[in-house]
Order: structure tokens, then C-alpha cells, then sequence
């Protein structure tokens, strides 16, 4: 904490107190060069950061798409919904705490893709090799049912083809 006097940066905090209303911290400070005293007082700030797409453009934090995209990469996987409302939390609490004001939707993807990896690994591979190439995790989705499709489509293809060379 810089002086406000000589604007030396070498204070030391001399007292530490909670506000009266017990939303900030107060602490009373002296300078280490010209000896004047001074407070300050902390908030606690905790709010989610913005989320930057990657063509720049920014919006809010939806829990709700977080979650939709998780329990894309899960469908009809076997994990309960205790563990899934724990990864969420996990994400939300990790996103809270990184004190970032933005926050670009590429590392979003990163930390959804550690949660799944230790939830199922059928999902972690579903999410990571589409993941990758999209702007944010909505997008995912729409990777997610075509991929659906194709493993649909081909499964009886693949059948037929054991069968042929067994
Ligand atoms: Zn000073």
C-alpha cells in the first residue's frame, strides 16, 4: 500500500479491524518513510467474471448453460446428479475466486473439461474433441447431437463389416 503523503511504498499495517457493519476491514497504516498515519478499508468483492468470446464480444455467466452442456457430454452416462451439481459448483467457485473481471470462454471450456475428466471418461472425450473448435460451451451442444448422429449411423455400418471379415 503506497503513502498518500510521499507516495513511498513501504507502510506497515499498525491495526486491523471489521467496520462496525462488518462488511469491510479496516487498518490503520503508518509509513515506513515519513511516518504519517493513515486508514484504509477493504471490501470484499466477489462477482463473477464477464465471459469474452473469443470474436470478442462479452456476456454474462449462465449457470444454466454451464450445466446444459455438462449433462450433454453426460447424457445417458452413469453419474449421479450430487456429483454433476458438485462439479458445477466447483467451476463456479474456481471462476468466483479467480478475482478476474473477464474471463475468456476458451479457459471456461478448460475448467468444464478437468470436471468431466474426473466425472466419466466417455464424457471428457465427448466435450474435449469437439470443445475445441467452438467459441463457448453453447455451441458445444449442437456438436454433441451430431455426433450422435453419426455414431448412430455408423454402429450397424461397423456391425456389417465385422461380420463380413469374421
Ligand atoms: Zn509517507
Amino acid at each position: 500500500m503506497r503513502c498518500p503523503y510521499c507516495q513511498h511504498e513501504d507502510t506497515q499495517v499498525m491495526d486491523t479491524r471489521a467496520s462496525d457493519e462488518g462488511d469491510s476491514i479496516r487498518r490503520r497504516r503508518r509509513c515506513n518513510h515519513c511516518d504519517k498515519r493513515f486508514t484504509t478499508y477493504e471490501r470484499i468483492e466477489l462477482a463473477m467474471p464477464v465471459i469474452v468470446k473469443k470474436n470478442g464480444s462479452r456476456s454474462e455467466f449462465e449457470p444454466a448453460k454451464l450445466r446444459g452442456s455438462l449433462m450433454l457430454a453426460l447424457r445417458k452416462r452413469p453419474v449421479s446428479a450430487d456429483a454433476v451439481d458438485a462439479a458445477i459448483h466447483r467451476i463456479e467457485e474456481k471462476l468466483l475466486s479467480s478475482g478476474e473481471r473477464e474471463i475468456n470462454s476458451g479457459q471456461i471450456g478448460e475448467l468444464v473439461m478437468r470436471e468431466l475428466k474426473r466425472l466419466d471418461k466417455i464424457a471428457y472425450i465427448r466435450f474435449a474433441s469437439v470443445y475445441r473448435s467452438f467459441e463457448d460451451v453453447a455451441e458445444f451442444r449442437d456438436a454433441v447431437d451430431a455426433i450422435d448422429e453419426v455414431d448412430s449411423e455408423r454402429q450397424p455400418a461397423a456391425a456389417a463389416r465385422e461380420k463380413r471379415s469374421g
